[in-house]
């Protein structure tokens, strides 16, 4: 099928559905590109609906019209997933912000697709309640972003990912259709699992616009330390032994040193410290990884036991932070690092992840590839779940995404992957650009079997095509 160019009568009908100021026709920079290394596809149209009646009645238009529509959240995407590579209509639900119930009682929250997920965590706190997925986006990242490409974040290890908290969905579908995925109950066998059908789905089934989310009692008490490896890969063994010693951390993650070296740079400059009187040693020479570990049960004594399991892997002085400000700055520079690293020529990221057994096995095979094929590479990432973003710094190419040559080299490190157990995106989602390697990691039975349930509800190929299959 091939897809119809916008016509004045599209736009004439966009504008009379929801609104002139509401249908952006040009100045749309920031909707051709999200953070996915350096690529940019501009889009006809950028519609901002504020309703899933208006987003159904653009939907229903486009499927008749074959208009492709590119839904689209913050854009903190790193797989590409919200870049309108077929042109037609960009899809924001930015209007979509709204909390609308905060069920104390049932422990729920109905949140519009729109919200941020920092604003969420916000109002939740002042009810001492929890919404434990935390990208490192959280601060602009929606919640029907997250939902969408499942996200994680460093209290995955703990607490589970997402999709671990949606209950139910309400989502317009590519014929227009709105629908409930499910009930707002916590237990339910009844029918197919549609809610964890459209959680991961990467915009590729129907537009989420509402969602019915769990939520915990707010843990009271966390603390974090910080502790340094003179040796890479004694700080991947470290990940398993922490929970042999029965510890179940609220986070766990990894950061070599160049990682940390750039972030510590960049956000404190060479001779400030982020904690209170002197480096203690966070840039010591000869350590080449930290752990950044973080409790919020009891913390007494299972610090004690924690500590104990890492001093077997030739440790440098284990950080402590003391008060919320240390414990802020070293989260700032976890939280940011990868912006930074970035910055400084990383721009290709992949999300790896693998059993948490083998991920000395994935840091060493990148290392090779690194010095086989003649570029920089920069490890971290939540090392309790097995899932290390891994970025590139290659001196001639700056994207993967059309570049055979660095599609070479992923291709190998998504073999080694496979055959250590795990597979190519933790959390990030496949998107655009890691869609060709798909078969690396999947039957080709399986694939069929994806693409024709992906043909089932979006016949046409309307919904954010070009992604994922
Ligand atoms: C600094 C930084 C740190 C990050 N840290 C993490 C991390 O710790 N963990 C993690 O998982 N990710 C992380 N990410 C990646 C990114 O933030 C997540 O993938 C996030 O969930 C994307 O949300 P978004 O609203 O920006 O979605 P977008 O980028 O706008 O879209 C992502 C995908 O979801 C689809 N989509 C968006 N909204 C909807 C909707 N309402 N209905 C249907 N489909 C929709 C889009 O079509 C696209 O395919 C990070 C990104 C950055 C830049």
């Amino acid at each position: 099928l091939e897809y119809k160019i916008l016509t004045d009568d599209d736009i004439r009908f966009f504008r009379k559905t929801i609104g002139n100021e509401n249908v952006l026709l040009s100045d749309f920079e920031a909707y051709a590109s999200d953070t996915t290394e350096k690529l940019q596809f501009f889009p006809d149209v950028v519609l901002k609906p504020g309703a899933a009646e208006e987003i159904s009645r653009i939907i229903r238009y486009c499927n008749e019209e074959l208009l492709p529509v590119t839904p689209r959240g913050a854009g903190t995407g790193l797989a590409g997933g919200a870049l309108p590579v077929k042109g037609g209509v960009v899809l924001s639900v930015e209007r979509l912000n709204r909390i609308l119930e905060i069920d104390e009682a049932n422990f729920q929250v109905t949140v519009e697709a729109g919200v941020i997920n920092f604003n969420l965590q916000q109002a939740l706190a002042e009810k001492n309640l929890f919404y434990p997925p935390d990208p490192s986006s959280w601060q602009s990242s929606f919640i029907g972003g997250n939902i969408a490409t499942n996200a994680g974040g460093p209290k995955a290890v703990k607490y589970g990912v997402t999709s671990q908290y949606v209950l139910n969905l309400e989502v317009v579908l590519p014929n227009g259709e709105i629908i409930w995925t499910g009930t707002n109950t916590l237990k339910n066998s009844t029918g197919l699992n549609l809610t964890q059908l459209f959680a991961g789905s990467e915009g590729t089934l129907g537009i989420i616009t509402k969602a019915v989310l769990k939520v915990i009692p707010k843990p009271q008490n966390e603390v974090s330390i910080l502790v340094p490896f003179r040796n890479l890969y004694k700080a991947c063994e470290a990940v398993s032994a922490i929970f042999h010693a029965g510890v179940r951390p609220s986070t766990l993650e990894f950061m070599e040193q160049r990682a940390i070296h750039a972030a510590f740079d960049f956000l404190f400059g060479q001779k400030n410290s982020p904690f209170e009187g002197g480096q203690r040693g966070m840039l010591d020479i000869g350590i080449q990884a930290h752990l950044l570990i973080s409790l919020d049960e009891n913390i007494e004594t299972d610090l004690q036991k924690c500590v104990e399991a890492v001093s077997k892997f030739d440790i440098g002085e284990i950080l402590f932070a003391e008060n919320q400000a240390e414990k802020d700055r070293i989260w700032l520079i976890r939280r940011k690092v990868s912006e930074i690293v970035k910055m400084n020529g990383y721009t290709i990221e992949e999300d790896t992840v693998v059993p948490r057994g083998n991920l000395a096995k994935l840091v060493e095979a990148m290392r090779n590839l690194a010095d086989e094929n003649g570029f920089k590479v920069v490890c971290y990432g939540h090392a309790g779940d097995g899932n290390l973003h891994v970025r590139i710094n290659h001196p001639k190419y700056k994207n993967s995404y059309n570049v055979p040559e660095i599609q070479e080299i992923l291709k190998e490190l998504f073999k080694i992957v496979k055959n250590l157990g795990g597979t190519i995106s933790g959390e990030h989602g496949i998107g655009l650009i890691q869609k060709n390697y798909l078969p690396i990691v999947f039957s080709e039975a399986n694939l069929e079997l994806q693409k024709s349930i992906k043909k089932a509800i979006d016949p046409r190929n309307i919904m954010n095509p070009g992604k994922v299959f």
